[in-house]
């Protein structure tokens, strides 16, 4: 099948739609970034968190199209790694929805919050933002996550040590780990990060087949869209200035293809999230962060040495295909030995 970034135009409602085509090409993506590539935006006028649902409908499908990327740890690997002192293990709270884990790559923030005179709860749902300049793919000391062209971040679960370095440089600490997977696991004694790191890919897989992410169409309040990156900042802007709204996404960490529309103030709804009790490591902020790879030399340099320790990954992947064929040899060896 031949598919097109604007067959998505099809979603957004006969319309917005024809408004938007006909003002087609007038507004430019940012520079340096294709303007026919994925971008997505989330209404929070018309999210309402799903209410009186057990899970909400972008989360279940979320986790239905992407369980077969979830973990599935090796129990005799769940131990600390030096120099790691703990390991994070979510195998057992697979059914966690009140936060981002390995195994729940998006979820609904309830914020309430005072505004024009009225207590408000706004529902947020929170995945990765999929940054234009993503501090998380550039600072990988392994250089195993990537930004696509057409718009997406993505690590590669086969190559990541779960070192976290990417959680740290992300300012809304989106990637989760999960030990006992993973290249370290063949890497013994080797001081190996301690699992891999997993998120939202915006269903990489899902788009390469010319079908749409999988929370977006299970929405049943539309609040979801995907178009194209002209598409998609022209229909945030249309629809701030139709609410007297506000944006989110569009300048955070030097800019994102994830913007969110708002009838209330995001350092409001920053505010109100603050003022809530707090998840310990679940907190994903609606802050205005810069990106740490142009307000600080110091990072940017340490991303020059990405490519650098690829090399390295490159000598572990072999390190490990020949323990993983050396294991698979002795299991065969010990198998006739068992039939004989
Ligand atoms: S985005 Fe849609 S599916 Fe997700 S919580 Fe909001 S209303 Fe529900
Ligand atoms: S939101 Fe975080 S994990 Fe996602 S691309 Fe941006 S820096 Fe990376
Ligand atoms: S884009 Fe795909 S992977 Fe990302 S939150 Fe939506 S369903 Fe999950």
């Amino acid at each position: 099948m031949e598919f097109s970034r604007r067959s998505f135009l099809g979603g957004l409602g006969a319309a917005s739609a024809a408004t938007l085509l006909a003002k087609s090409p007038a507004q430019a993506a940012p520079q340096g970034i294709d303007p026919d590539s994925y971008a997505s935006l989330i209404d929070l006028t018309k999210c309402d968190g799903c209410p009186g649902q057990e899970m909400p409908e972008c989360v279940s499908a979320c986790r239905q199209a992407n369980a077969h990327k979830f973990p599935e740890p090796d129990p005799d690997m769940l131990k600390p790694y030096w120099p790691q002192p703990f390991y994070e293990d979510w195998s057992n709270q697979r059914d966690v929805q009140s936060r981002l884990t390995p195994y729940n790559w998006i979820f609904v923030q309830r914020i309430k919050v005072e505004h024009e005179g009225e207590t408000v709860e706004v529902s947020v749902p929170r995945r990765c933002m999929h940054c234009d300049n993503p501090p998380c793919a550039k600072l990988c000391p392994f250089g195993i996550k990537h930004k696509h062209p057409e718009g997406m971040v993505t690590i590669d679960p086969f190559l990541c040590f779960g070192g976290a370095k990417c959680r740290t440089v992300c300012p809304w600490d989106i990637p989760q780990r999960q030990a006992g997977v993973g290249i370290y696991t063949y890497l013994d004694p080797l001081p190996a990060g301690g699992g891999v790191m997993f998120k939202c890919d915006l269903c990489k897989d899902r788009l390469d087949r010319g079908e749409q992410p999988a929370c977006i169409p299970a929405c049943p309040r539309d609040a979801m869209t995907l178009g194209t990156r002209t598409e998609i900042d022209r229909m945030a802007d249309e629809l701030a200035q139709k609410y007297q709204g506000y944006i989110y996404g569009k300048k955070e960490n030097g800019g994102t293809p994830t913007l969110y529309v708002s009838k209330v103030p995001f350092e409001k709804l920053q505010q109100g999230l603050m003022a809530q009790p707090q998840e310990k490591g679940g907190l994903v902020q609606l802050h205005n962060p810069q990106n740490m790879l142009e307000r600080n030399e110091g990072w940017a340099r340490l991303a020059m040495t990405a490519p650098v320790l690829g090399a390295i990954t490159a000598f572990a992947t072999s390190l490990a295909k020949g323990k993983s064929k050396g294991a698979a040899t002795k299991a065969n060896e010990d198998s006739k030995q068992g039939g004989q």
